[in-house]
């Protein structure tokens, strides 16, 4: 039976509706709360054995010792509560749960858990748990308990504070600051971080009421012990009566923007302040607060609405968005998005082209300021990918596969999974050669460029973004004796086929790089020559300009086979063993191939892990037909396993391009059910960041048909038989486009009306003045 349940989807609810003590990570992370400052994952009060409790903080790296590398370290522990009812702990695993269900509601980002326990010597109490970080003070994380004994008065013992015995799977990053507790109330507790000497402050007012917020006139004890500060309360609550705590808490690091050169002294003083007036303030005005914050900068401002036969559709998309805003730091631009946002350790904290392919595009369609400091973050990140490239013996700039801190450049481990048949640990090739993570940083920027028009952001850091790239890949290229250059040795998007020749996605996404410099360069040359000398002076574009133009059209592009319109993923591709994947295919779990194969085996098999053509395909359609594609969907979409989370949603997107409307729902379905389904295991590491961007983008890009091609915006949609309308947000070139899609219609309404808009549908160009409705088959 299912312990999840999704039917409450219009009132915006992620419900769980049992609990296992075995299986807490799924909730921990899709209910995970944030607001891109910070995340936490939803772990219960009470602590589990198999519990994973995450306070995470953008942008916070730290490099536990020489031999691991740098990672969001694990904050300290504010959410724990431990609980004794007449002298026996409040646990799940004992006494009888006689009710019980936690609820996230992504409309407004609370949490909350009601249970109805009978304690194993006979005590009835109900429960309530509820929780938020605030949306509207990034600072702020919210708990409120409600202690209600049912049968008989009760004797109740609280323990709880601020806990920085936490770990990242072991590595303790943090030395033990002061401890402190102020006016009987407020604890507050200082940690600092070993390596990038990063102080997190810490301060916690809890507050014991009766149900009429008066006092509950409990005794309370302090205890400082190493690495923790909790406050011990007890008392009685009577039969019929209820017990309310309230803990506020105020959580800020010395890496903060506003604290920058701040002493700790003071920032402790203002965490101190602020914990006041949270106490004052109370739970419930400050919930409502945040509340009010996600429903203007989130629910009306990037409305998504999907009329379905399947009410999983809306709450998809909502859940996809909610996971977009916690794990974004919108707030600052020295920070990026990670693969598994802040909900959890996988994947260190760190950025991938998930954010410049999967995640960037949503924010630039609709909330441009945040897409903005994802760029700047990579034009801020230059260093580390100057260094990346001179390390390598290239010139420009190579952008690190894995990226954290701005100047760290490459962060991938080297050593991953282990081995079955050899039992040693499997060498991750990624960051040596994934390289085409540096064209995707610059299709990200220019898609940027294209959709909102931001010319300040080009001139002060685009066009160099994308010609100190060039300059890496034209000195990056190898002759070869057919004459032609060519990238050989890389790991391109398929991560199942590692150390391969000219893959193709690689190959063109790299031309493509070199083309666009040159088009700039020509162009700032002629009509901004005060930039484009600034930049001459900087990149020595005069040296390389005449390597760009010699080798460029040089470089070999696997073109569709004659005899089937195939074309090579790398060299070696199309002439390795074939192998029976049915298996894998219709696996539950993902990654089943590695029970029976390792990874230099799975290397030799024609198997793919995730979409490889078909990402060239989406992002650059126009190279290739649509007999190619159909061909090359024919061909890998076989042989692919979707063991990445990456790989759904842009399968759903071109099955839609081809015309394969029930194929690209059942997709859609696949994608959807990645974090929001049933499957218990597949968030434990976190949410799968990419993947719920690319909801958004199986919605919009695909059913609803949008894409910016050469610069022009185009809408084509073909609605899945089970929706009769969607409705969403663009922004385009500065103006808010509501665009209505129907089953034989779409209207578009420009909100901002201050420009006119031109788009394409179908093989016309059309204009849009404030309105428009367009009828089509
Ligand atoms: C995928 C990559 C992705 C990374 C982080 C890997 O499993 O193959 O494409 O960037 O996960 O999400």
């Amino acid at each position: 039976m299912s312990q999840m349940d999704y039917t409450k989807a219009k009132d915006w609810i992620i419900r769980e509706k049992e609990f296992h003590a075995k299986f807490l990570g799924k909730c921990e992370a899709i209910m995970c709360l944030g607001n891109g400052y910070m995340g936490m994952r939803s772990s219960t009060e009470e602590k589990y054995t198999a519990e994973k409790r995450d306070l995470l903080i953008a942008g916070t790296f730290n490099k536990f010792d020489e031999n691991e590398v740098t990672e969001l370290p694990n904050g300290a522990d504010v959410a724990a509560m431990d609980i004794m009812i007449d002298g026996e702990e409040f646990s799940l695993n004992s006494g009888t749960v006689k009710s019980y269900e936690r609820e996230l509601n992504i409309k407004t980002g609370e949490l909350c858990r009601k249970v109805l326990w009978v304690s194993p010597k006979g005590a009835e109490v109900e429960f309530q748990f509820k929780r938020f970080i605030s949306m509207k003070q990034l600072h702020v994380i919210g708990q409120k308990v409600v202690i209600k004994p049912i049968g008989s008065d009760i004797f109740v013992k609280i323990l709880t504070g601020i806990n920085g015995r936490m770990t990242n799977n072991g590595s303790q990053h943090f030395s033990e600051g002061d401890k402190r507790l102020y006016d009987k109330t407020y604890m507050q507790y200082t940690q600092t971080t070993s390596q990038s000497n990063i102080t997190f402050v810490f301060t916690s007012g809890v507050k014991l009421m009766d149900e009429r917020e008066g006092e509950a006139g409990f005794h309370s004890r302090i205890i400082m012990e190493r690495r923790t500060i909790e406050t011990e309360f007890q008392g009685t609550v009577k039969k019929g009566e209820a017990l309310v705590i309230e803990k506020l808490t105020d959580v800020r690091t010395t890496r903060d923007r506003e604290n920058e050169g701040k002493p700790l002294k003071e920032i402790c003083e203002e965490s101190l302040l602020s914990a006041k007036e949270l106490y004052k303030a109370g739970y419930e005005s400050l919930v409502r607060e945040s509340a009010k914050a996600w429903e203007e900068k989130v629910w009306n401002k990037v409305p998504v609405k999907i009329d379905s036969e399947d009410e999983l559709d809306q709450l998809a998309i909502r859940f996809a968005q909610y996971h977009l805003y916690v794990m974004t730091p919108a707030h600052d631009n020295r920070m990026n998005i990670g693969a598994k946002g802040l909900s959890g350790e996988g994947y260190k904290g760190h950025t991938f082209w998930d954010t410049d392919i999967f995640a960037l595009p949503y924010f630039t369609f609709t909330d441009p300021d945040i897409a903005k400091k994802l760029v700047e973050y990579r034009y801020l990140s230059l260093p580390g990918a100057h260094e990346k490239a001179k390390e390598n013996g290239f010139l420009g700039a190579q952008f690190p596969w894995e990226s954290a801190w701005l100047d760290d450049g490459e962060v991938t481990p080297v050593w991953g999974a282990a081995d079955i048949f050899t039992g040693l640990p499997t060498k991750i090739w990624s960051g040596f050669i994934e390289q085409h993570i540096t064209s995707d940083v610059v299709y990200g920027i220019w898609q940027y460029y294209m959709v909102t028009g931001d010319e300040e952001f080009m001139e002060r850091c685009g066009y160099e973004v994308i010609m100190d790239t060039a300059k890496f890949w034209i000195t990056r290229l190898e002759p070869g004796d057919d004459g032609q250059y060519h990238i050989n040795d890389v790991v391109g998007p398929d991560e199942y086929k590692e150390r391969v020749n000219d893959n193709a996605f690689t190959n063109y996404m790299a031309h493509w790089n070199v083309e666009k410099a040159v088009e700039y360069h020509n162009e700032l040359k002629k009509n901004k020559p005060a930039l484009f000398e600034r930049l001459n002076e900087k990149l020595e574009l005069d040296q390389i300009y005449p390597l760009w133009m010699e080798r460029k059209d040089a470089i070999y592009l696997p073109k569709p086979r004659e005899e089937d319109h195939l074309i090579a993923q790398d060299a070696e591709y199309l002439s390795l063993k074939q192998v029976d994947l049915t298996k894998y295919k219709n696996q539950k779990q993902v990654g089943s191939m590695f029970l029976d194969y390792n990874l230099e085996q799975v290397n030799k098999i024609q198997v793919s892990k995730q979409a490889d053509i078909m990402i060239l395909f989406l992002l650059m359609e126009d190279l290739f037909s649509l007999e190619v594609k159909q061909a090359n969907w024919d061909y890998y979409e076989p042989r692919t396993l979707h063991d990445s989370s990456l790989s759904l949603s842009t399968h759903c997107i071109l099955a839609n391009d081809m015309g394969q409307e029930e194929m690209a729902y059942e997709l859609f379905q696949r994608a959807r059910a990645i974090d929001m389904g049933e499957n218990m295991k597949s968030s434990d590491e976190g949410i799968h960041a990419a993947s719920l961007a690319g909801i958004w983008q199986s919605s919009v890009f695909g059913f609803g048909g949008v894409r910016m091609l050469n610069g022009t915006l185009r809408i084509n949609p073909a609605l899945p038989k089970k929706w009769s309308k969607l409705e969403f947000i663009l922004n385009w070139q500065g103006q808010r486009l509501r665009i209505c899609v129907t089953k034989g219609s779409f209207s578009i309404v420009n909100e901002t009306g201050t420009k006119v808009i031109s788009f394409e549908h179908g093989t016309k160009i059309y204009q849009l003045d404030k309105k428009i409705e367009i009828i089509f088959e």
